[in-house]
């Protein structure tokens, strides 16, 4: 045998060897399995948002915080260590089964807990959901910051937030199991995002959480999901200001914080929400 052959064969063996080694991790490994078919199916997937031109009216702040027809609450809120919340930032707080979180929320952990229920016979249960600031400097104190967020930049702390789990599958071994995996590709439909995403570290300041769930809301997260972006990326730059996008049946329009705001005409359940960076999304929903 020539060295040229021998050479060819050797490569191909270390060749050989190197693919036996990733696909036997990847078939003991299913966490890294989901992570990676993840990442291959977000090539593929994307959502447009059109800008539109459409009727609107221009209303005082006042006016429309005196309207029950116009709900204003904060689930687009971007919530990190450039834009944190502030000392006064009050949230909305409720108490479901004994655990705190944003009234915004409930009805969508539910709906969420009851489709896992429904698939899998299994409870999604809530490790932490609402902190306190001073819950909050307690975690920090005893983490590292690009695991726990400090004071003020905790989602926590708004109560959009939460960690969950399924029996035995709890933190980064979620993905493990077919409950966590479902959680992470279908949260979406229940307007969450996973907040933290894989990779992403750079922009959103935080590893990796496949059990961080955050409410955005529909289409919001929908939006999040379909073009894989982060919160960071989704609220600061995907939006021109002050235009009118349509998304599926919705209108959504972020504006500078003013003392008035363009109200889209012919829509429905309008929601009204500051996004932490000056201005406020608005998202309706078309009558027709
Ligand atoms: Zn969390």
């Amino acid at each position: 045998m020539t060295r040229k052959k021998i050479a060819i064969l050797s490569l191909i063996c270390l060749l050989l060897f190197f693919i036996i080694i990733i696909v036997s991790l990847l078939a003991i490994k299913s966490d890294y399995r989901f992570i990676i078919s993840e990442k291959l199916a977000s090539l593929s997937r994307s959502a447009d948002c059109e800008i539109v031109d459409i009727q609107y009216v221009e209303r005082s702040l006042d006016d429309l915080y005196g309207d029950s027809s116009v709900k204003f609450d904060d689930s687009l809120l971007l919530i990190n260590s450039s834009y944190m919340l502030s000392n006064e930032y009050v949230p909305d707080i409720v108490s479901y089964k004994d655990v705190l979180m944003s009234g915004t929320i409930v009805d969508s952990y539910v709906s969420l807990a009851d489709s896992v229920m429904e698939k899998y016979g299994k409870s999604l249960y809530i490790i932490s959901s609402y902190r306190t600031a001073e819950e909050q400097e307690d975690i920090v104190n005893q983490k590292e910051e690009d695991v726990a967020a400090k004071v003020g930049a905790s989602e926590h702390q708004s109560g959009l937030a939460l960690d969950v789990y399924v029996s035995g599958y709890s933190g980064k071994a979620f993905i493990k199991c077919e409950e966590g995996r479902y959680v992470n590709t279908h949260c979406y439909e229940y307007g969450f995002i996973i907040r933290y995403p894989y990779g992403e570290k750079s922009i959103t300041g935080i590893t990796y959480e496949p059990w961080h769930i955050r409410y955005v809301g529909y289409p919001h997260a929908e939006l999040i999901y379909m073009n894989s972006l982060t919160l960071e990326e989704y609220i600061t730059s995907f939006f021109k200001d002050n235009v009118f996008y349509e998304y599926d049946n919705y209108i959504i329009s972020r504006q500078k914080e003013s003392v008035t705001l363009m109200i889209p005409e012919d829509c429905k359940n309008i929601v009204i929400s500051p996004d932490n960076t000056g201005y406020y999304i608005i998202t309706a929903e078309k009558n027709s």
